[in-house]
């Protein structure tokens, strides 16, 4: 971060060309593309698929909201299938039924961290003719049998905002993809549009990375792997606590390595279990408590509630526990005895043996 001070390079340049290089590196594909936000990697990766006006992009409604503000940035209509109960990620049995000649482009989310069920969806848009599009933002690092994410689809996206597993100082974002005519394309959209200085060639957007986000990232980057080990030990360490309680833990898919950007659970009584929960110092969230298609941003969709029942489902039960690579034991023992508590589940008792 001092050199960048120093070369006043701020804004793209060598320290971003090598942090791309080991993102791209990290994630077993060819090339990475650093960009100002993940909403943008997004956008950008929906035009160099060449998705655009009168198209369709099939996705979950049981998101963070950018993924769907990405794809009608584009022009294009969202068109929502439920997810799986057990993973929150696209349900790709749901595909048949929403795939129409206007579709181009399929974008599952690999929601929490864990990466959506990827060969069905892939198989199915092959048969089609669609570009699948990784919403990888949470998932830095999760495997896919055996895949890193970023490597599956056609292009994938990625978040670098501070709370992500990899976290910039400020705003940040990657496209990573396999085929170096996307790569061409989204490098120019990025910056203006520009082939090079001052020939614009495509209608672009200034959605570059900055030189100090790259610096940053590329100090944090070799720590990724062991910061998501912590957080999967701290997952099954809370997993084993909150056995026999009230609340549900998550599952695991076996074909899959889960990187717990977010540790939720399902729980029935929510909101008293989290009043609870804060009247003991323990914070929780809700990732996220109203699907998309029920957003009233998004009502023009002409969507309503009883479309998507696990979404809303799911909407309505997560929790999400405190979750970061430095938890320690006793805090995860802290945080889940408080859970059992509110339920009113005993603590295990003593036995009572005299010293
Ligand atoms: C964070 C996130 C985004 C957007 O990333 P930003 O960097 O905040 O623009 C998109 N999709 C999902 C699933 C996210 O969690």
């Amino acid at each position: 971060m001092h050199a960048v001070l120093e070369s006043s390079q701020f804004i793209l340049g060598k320290t971003v060309e090598r942090f791309e290089a080991r993102f791209a590196e990290y994630c077993e594909s060819p090339y990475a593309i650093g960009v100002n936000s993940g909403t943008s990697a997004l956008h950008l990766a929906l035009l160099a698929a060449g998705v655009g006006a009168g198209d369709e992009v099939i996705t979950v409604p049981f998101t963070f909201i950018a993924t769907v503000a990405a794809i009608r940035y584009a022009g294009a209509t969202p068109v929502f299938v439920d997810i799986d109960p057990r993973t929150f990620t696209m349900d790709a049995r749901g595909l048949e039924a929403a795939v129409t000649p206007k579709t181009r482009a399929i974008l599952p989310v690999h929601l929490y961290g864990q990466p959506a069920h990827m060969d069905p969806i892939v198989d199915f848009a092959r048969t089609r003719g669609l570009v699948v599009i990784e919403d990888a933002a949470q998932a830095h690092g999760a495997r896919y049998r055996g895949r890193r994410v970023g490597s599956i689809g056609g292009l994938a996206c990625f978040s670098f905002y501070p709370s992500k597993n990899l976290g910039a100082c400020g705003e940040g974002g990657a496209v990573v993809t396999s085929n170096p005519e996307f790569a061409r394309k989204i490098r120019m959209l990025r910056d203006w549009g520009q082939e090079s200085k001052y020939r614009h060639v495509l209608p672009g957007f200034n959605y570059r990375l900055e030189a100090l986000q790259g610096a940053a990232l590329g100090v944090k980057l070799p720590y990724l792997d062991g910061w998501n080990a912590r957080r999967a030990m701290a997952a099954e360490c809370y997993s084993k606590f909150l056995e026999g309680s009230e609340v549900r833990a998550p599952e695991l898919a076996r074909d899959r390595t889960h990187v717990f950007h977010v540790y939720a659970v399902r729980c029935q009584n929510r909101g008293s279990l989290q009043s609870r929960l804060a009247s003991e110092g323990i914070q929780t969230g809700i990732h996220y408590p109203v699907p998309v298609h029920l957003t009233p941003a998004h009502a023009d969709l002409g969507y309503s509630a009883g479309d998507f029942p696990e979404s809303e489902r799911a909407a309505s039960e997560v929790l999400s526990l405190p979750m970061f690579p430095e938890l320690s034991e006793v805090q995860i023992r802290t945080v889940a005895d408080a859970v059992r508590a509110a339920a009113g589940v005993a603590e295990p008792e003593l036995c009572g043996i005299e010293a």
